[in-house]
């Protein structure tokens, strides 16, 4: 037997116990715990107890680990990345666990806090809080008639109810004798290579009282925005023969 056999075989021997020997393991990541076996093979290395200090972080310490020895895959998400001593990777996963939870119970108060506040629709169309607000809009979809004046005068709110009862496109109501009608302006364009769409569509109204015959507008202020921050930003440059494609001018 040649040298380097010998010694492989005096280093297998060595390793052996390590390898033979059954293990309580656990994965941080799921906070599964099994048992199995250190391998030869592998990506996250078992350490050996030692610990230096970090070469070039400071307050940093650098875990050593054994050549050739490593953990298993964890049997539940088959990664062998999060595999401690079933200890360890217990207390890891409950830490976690416990730092997802707190983070959750931070989230709901947020929202029960939002919700808990006013919304105000409008100078005149305030409501309580979020629930108030969504009752409201879902009482009036089945109950036109009971629309307030400050209601059917904003937009915003009336495109809720339309959504609420109609879906989207453009519709009619009747609220006692009134005579709602949904328009869309196309605020759409394509964009300077033609090739997708872009902008959007704004909701107003036509509110026609049948007593009287008159006929109302609601929402146009919001369209008339639109049209006026179109004429100053601009938006489809198709037509335009100075439009370069964005490219530099060739010689
Ligand atoms: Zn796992």
């Amino acid at each position: 037997m040649r040298g380097f056999e010998k010694l492989q075989e005096l280093k297998d021997n060595m390793m052996k116990p390590i390898y033979e020997k059954r293990r309580h393991l656990g994965c941080e990541l799921c906070g599964t715990t099994f048992y199995g076996y250190y391998k030869n093979t592998g990506t996250n290395a078992v350490p050996n107890g030692e610990e230096s200090p970090h070469p070039t972080r400071e307050g940093w310490i650098r875990v050593h680990t054994y050549d050739d020895v490593f953990y298993p895959d964890c049997p539940d998400c088959w990664f062998p990345t999060f595999v401690r001593d079933a200890k360890t990777a217990k207390l890891i996963f409950e830490r976690e666990q416990e730092k997802s939870r707190k983070k959750e119970e931070r989230r709901k108060e947020r929202k029960a806090k939002k919700d808990a506040q006013p919304v105000y629709v409008d100078y005149k169309l305030r409501f309580e809080n979020r629930q108030a607000y969504n009752e409201r809009i879902i009482h009036l979809a089945g109950s036109p008639d009971d629309l307030t004046k400050y209601e059917i005068m904003s937009s915003y709110f009336l495109d809720k109810i339309f959504w609420k009862k109609f879906g989207k496109g453009c519709h009619t109501l009747e609220s006692r004798h009134f005579t709602i009608k949904k328009h869309l302006y196309d605020g759409t364009y394509r964009s300077n290579s033609g090739k997708t769409r872009m902008g959007s569509f704004t909701p107003y109204f036509e509110v026609t009282n049948n007593k009287t015959g008159k006929v109302r507008e609601v929402g146009t202020d919001s369209v008339l925005r639109h049209i006026e921050r179109r004429e100053q930003f601009g938006t489809n440059r198709r037509n335009d023969p100075k439009r370069n494609w964005g490219l530099p001018k060739n010689g």
